[in-house]
């Protein structure tokens, strides 16, 4: 990739990332498992996957649900969520890598020289904190 198609791409990158949400609207009541095997009744957004607020009580699930059954809590859409912010954040981090790369070579590689020195100097350290510990 070129600068120009670096840049597009950080363009895109950033224009995906930012997508906030108000859980409010999204709230489903659902039925959670906690420790013990309790089943409470619980809100959960269907955009996050988080948890709002405290379990409900009896007579508010039952106003919200009226006579509907609550479905599980769905783990799954928080860790998908999580899974894609993890992606988009490795892909932003090398693209950012690159332009810097590009724009500015000798920069690039006096940081990785100074985070290897550093890398060393602990290395360093930690074998004389081990030798005079053994002493
Ligand atoms: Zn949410």
């Amino acid at each position: 990739m070129d600068l120009n198609e670096l840049f597009a791409r950080k363009e895109e990158l950033l224009a995906v990332s930012i997508e906030p949400h108000d859980c409010e609207p999204q709230l489903q009541v659902r039925t959670r498992v906690v420790a013990g095997g309790h089943r409470h009744y619980v809100k959960q957004c269907q955009v996050c996957g988080d948890q709002r607020g405290g379990p409900l009580s009896k007579a508010s699930s039952v106003l919200l649900l009226r006579d509907n059954e609550a479905p599980a809590f769905d783990e799954s859409i928080g860790s998908i969520r999580r899974e894609g912010m993890r992606v988009w954040y490795a892909e932003l981090k090398d693209v950012n890598g690159k332009i810097q790369e590009i724009l500015d070579p000798d920069a690039t590689r006096l940081v990785a020289e100074a985070d290897r020195k550093v890398d060393m100097a602990k290395c360093a350290s930690a074998r004389h904190w081990t030798a005079s510990f053994r002493h």
